[in-house]
């Protein structure tokens, strides 16, 4: 490896799903992670405890009186950890001189800007955080070529497709031979619920998934299979792959977490347990290999893999992900800031589970023809679109 050890990382949402998993793999392997900064929203009891945990140079929080706080029982506590507030301190530790690597794993719009901070500063960047490049795809590929930023998937079904291209792969399908690319998704909790019922399941239902255990905002996206829709974008970014080359299997035993195909009718893919701390430990290490706490894979208790196609009518977050794809310019923007405030307002109980496409395809149907190639326009169409759903919910709620 180049660069020298430990390695310093930076933990953008280290008190979430992804982020706790990140710590975990990294405390596996002390020599070679050092934890220099770790930020949250708001969960100041569970940031205190990292902070006592990894001792990290910076600890950023949302709100300055939750700093404060924070402050204060760290010094009482005897840890060094200086601890700031508010989106340029968040930007800042991504950007931060010291800092090697960053695990982007804020959810939502929210991680646009810390995580376009890393990839401006150049730094090897762990990509958690979907909705940023779905929200600014081409404004982010850019910016990763100019700086020379290295972008290393999170999502395991990026990180499978990662580790099936040739470790040289230029973003240009054609020229390594692929066809396409096949992303597999577990079809969420209500894959086979009467399509009637649908409607009216609850947030309980909704964030109870089959196979991973996540967030509230990407487990509601995998029961709409929006999740599955913001990763057709992602891949079409990351690899460089037209939306008509990549396709969607429903594999609902989650051990094929994606494959690619090859002209030559070669399919590679990647297998193993569905758990995320297989691909955070091989973006954290790569290209080397290391230990990542999951369970071998046991085929034989697995038994049988099968596939089916997705069912469009029973997910139409899908379909219209490649709508989005397809019309380009500010559409996918839309796309995930309408489904943002319509999955927030359907977890809060004043929308109901039928009604996030529809608020969805409403709102992609009003988008006005505009470029997202700079950062100011990217929010100015994310906070036009939010606008624009809630009045759209607002007209929809339940209550
Ligand atoms: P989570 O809700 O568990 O955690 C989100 C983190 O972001 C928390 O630390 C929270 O404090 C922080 N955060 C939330 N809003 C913020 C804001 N406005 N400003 C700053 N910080 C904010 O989410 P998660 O499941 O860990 O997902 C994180 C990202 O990773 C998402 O983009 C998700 O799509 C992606 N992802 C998650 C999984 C998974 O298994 N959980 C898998 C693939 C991709
Ligand atoms: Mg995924």
């Amino acid at each position: 490896m180049s660069e020298s050890l430990p390695q310093r990382i930076a933990v953008l949402g280290a008190t979430g799903s992804i982020g706790t998993s990140t710590l975990d793999v990294a405390a596996r392997h002390p020599e070679r992670f050092r934890i220099f900064a770790v930020t949250a929203n708001g969960q100041l009891d569970r940031l205190f405890e990292i902070c006592a945990r990894f001792a990290p140079a910076h600890a950023v929080l949302g709100e300055e009186s939750a700093a404060s706080e924070l402050r204060r029982r760290l010094d009482e506590a005897g840890v060094a950890t200086e601890v700031s507030s508010g989106p340029q301190a968040l930007a800042d530790v991504a950007a931060h001189p010291e800092v090697d690597a960053v695990m982007a794993a804020i959810v939502g719009a929210a991680g646009l800007v810390p995580t376009l901070a890393a990839v401006r500063a150049g730094k090897r960047v762990l990509l958690a955080n979907k909705e940023s490049l779905v929200l600014a795809g081409h404004l982010f590929m850019e910016a990763a070529r100019e700086s020379g930023a290295q972008l290393l998937p999170i999502d395991s079904e990026h990180n499978a497709v990662f580790q099936s291209l040739p470790a040289d792969y230029g973003r240009n399908p054609d020229a390594a031979g692929v066809r396409r690319v096949l992303l597999t998704a577990s079809g969420g909790p209500f894959r086979e619920t009467p399509i009637e019922a649908l409607a009216s399941v609850t947030p309980e239902q909704a964030c109870a998934h089959p196979n991973w255990v996540m967030g509230r905002k990407i487990s509601v996206d995998s029961a709409t299979m929006m999740n599955k829709g913001l990763e057709v974008i992602e891949a079409h970014w990351l690899f460089g792959v037209a939306a008509e080359r990549i396709d969607v299997v429903i594999h609902p035993q989650s051990v094929i977490h994606s494959m690619v195909e090859y002209v030559d009718g070669s399919v590679l893919a990647q297998l193993g347990n569905p758990d995320m701390r297989t691909p955070i430990a091989h973006a954290l290490a790569y290209p080397e290999r290391i230990g990542a706490g999951v369970a071998p894979l046991d085929l034989f208790a697995i038994a049988r893999l099968t596939f089916e196609p997705p069912d469009l009518k029973r997910f139409p977050c899908l379909a219209l992900a490649y709508r989005a794809l397809q019309a380009g310019g500010a559409a996918a923007a839309v796309l995930n800031a309408a489904n943002e405030e319509a999955v927030a307002a359907f977890l809060d109980r004043r929308l109901a589970f039928g009604e996030i496409a529809r608020v969805i395809e409403a709102s992609l149907e009003r988008v006005v023809d505009q470029r997202v190639d700079t950062l100011d326009a990217a929010i100015e169409a994310d906070r036009r679109a939010r606008e624009d759903a809630r009045r759209e919910i607002l007209a929809r709620t339940t209550r």
